[in-house]
């Protein structure tokens, strides 16, 4: 992770991270775009386009929401997108086991939006395509691949979060991994 002058502490790989940090580089400005809207939104294009490239960006991302970064690119992921991840794997942590079963039973029921990301990835992962799914939750094709997505990303950054929280213990703040529980 680059250091800026008002960069947390630099990433720095732990045990179960493999590879190079991808900015290790590159200019650390990037990943602290200032707030010059049109610079910023280039700077932050090109920052998410080196993180893409990061063999350890899941573990450079659970880093930054363990210690609730407030600022900068880490993991290819903006404050605000970090803010909506925690949000999307907080939902997926709900328990929706009732409403997945009444869904299966082929009943007619309105999902409540805040179970709608949780119940989507249950069904999905019990081979629903896209087109049921939708009729189920009453959602368009775009939208079930768009929350499908999500709730890969949020899946991803749970098992980075455990993961960093096993290998790192005491070294970050794991206050994100209890409030997901
Ligand atoms: S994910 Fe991005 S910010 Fe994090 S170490 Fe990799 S290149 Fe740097």
């Amino acid at each position: 992770m680059p250091t800026a002058l008002n960069s947390p502490r630099p990433y720095e790989p732990g045990p179960s991270a493999s590879g190079r940090p991808a900015c290790r580089d590159a200019d650390p400005a990037l990943f602290f775009p200032g707030p010059s809207k049109r610079r910023e939104l280039r700077r932050v294009r090109m920052a998410k386009q080196i993180c893409s490239t990061c063999g350890v960006a899941a573990a450079c991302l659970a880093i930054a929401v363990l210690n609730g970064e407030p600022d900068g690119i880490w993991g290819g992921y903006t404050t605000p997108e970090r803010q909506a991840l925690l949000w999307d794997a907080r939902c997926l942590s709900r328990d929706v086991s009732d409403t997945v079963r009444q869904l299966e039973r082929g009943q007619r029921i309105r999902v409540r939006p805040l179970d709608c990301l949780p119940v989507l990835h249950a069904l999905s992962q019990r081979g629903w395509s896209t087109e049921r799914v939708g009729e189920a939750l009453r959602l368009s094709p775009q939208s079930v691949l768009r929350a499908r997505e999500r709730a890969r990303a949020a899946t991803d950054c749970l098992t980075a979060l455990h993961n960093a929280d096993r290998t790192a213990p005491g070294t970050a703040n794991t206050g994100a991994v209890k409030a997901l529980e």
